[in-house]
């Protein structure tokens, strides 16, 4: 990939985006721009956005649109995305975000979106399986035999299920995604941006696929 390209990552919550946006960050060096783990961030800071914005992520509701684009805005500003480019993951997650995404990124835009495809059950599933460590943000996939919370073999925080991930949140997200999000395949589609990656294959397959878009891409 040619420095500089920005890209956004759509798909369903637990299509296994995070993950493969991680590997593609390091694979690049390029920033993971995760608006998830920004918003997770704020609420371990306890800052008065962080105190919001948890009641609203525990719902399985959207953070609004003014304060999701403030925070892109403020984030895409900075030099080491102005100059390495971006992977955009959880961002934008309905039209009115991707039409602000786009007067922002005016001068830089975005060079390919993919959507990387799951279908529903499939992901529901996955998610129900998830855990994530509380410190560093790993993710993991339980089996069922493993003891509550495990240890994170990266930092040694505790790895336990995300507090957004409760069975009633997680449909409400993926009623969400259906209602809000989905819509931006057409909105990209329609502009020429947009790769559809098969999701359910191995992770490392899929991996491959994704790079072999983005190298496509540019
Ligand atoms: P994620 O880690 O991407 O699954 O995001 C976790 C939660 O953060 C979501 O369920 C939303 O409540 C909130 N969130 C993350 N990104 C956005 C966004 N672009 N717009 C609104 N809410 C968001």
């Amino acid at each position: 990939m040619i420095p500089g390209a920005r890209l956004i990552i759509l798909g369903r919550q637990g299509a296994g985006k995070g993950t493969q946006c991680v590997r593609l960050s390091r694979h690049y060096v390029v920033p993971h721009i995760s608006t998830g783990d920004m918003l997770r961030a704020a609420v371990r800071e306890g800052t008065e956005f962080g105190v919001a914005a948890k009641e609203v992520m525990e719902q399985g509701r959207l953070v609004s649109d003014d304060l999701m684009v403030g925070l892109v805005d403020e984030r895409l500003g900075r030099l080491d995305a102005a100059s390495r480019g971006y992977i955009l993951d959880g961002f934008p997650r309905t039209v009115s975000q991707a039409k602000a995404l786009d007067d922002i990124t005016a001068d830089r835009p975005i060079h390919v979106v993919i959507d990387l495809d799951v279908p529903r059950d499939v992901v529901l599933a996955r998610i129900l399986a998830r855990r994530v460590c509380r410190d560093c943000g790993t993710n993991y996939t339980a089996t069922g035999a493993e003891r509550q919370p495990w240890i994170c073999d990266v930092c040694g925080g505790d790895v336990m299920p995300r507090d957004d991930d409760t069975p009633d949140a997680v449909n409400r997200r993926l009623d969400l995604y259906e209602e809000q999000t989905a819509p931006l395949i057409e909105f990209y589609g329609n502009t020429d941006r947009l790769v559809v990656v098969d999701g359910t294959l191995r992770p490392d397959s899929v991996f491959t696929a994704l790079t072999e878009v983005i190298e496509r891409s540019r």
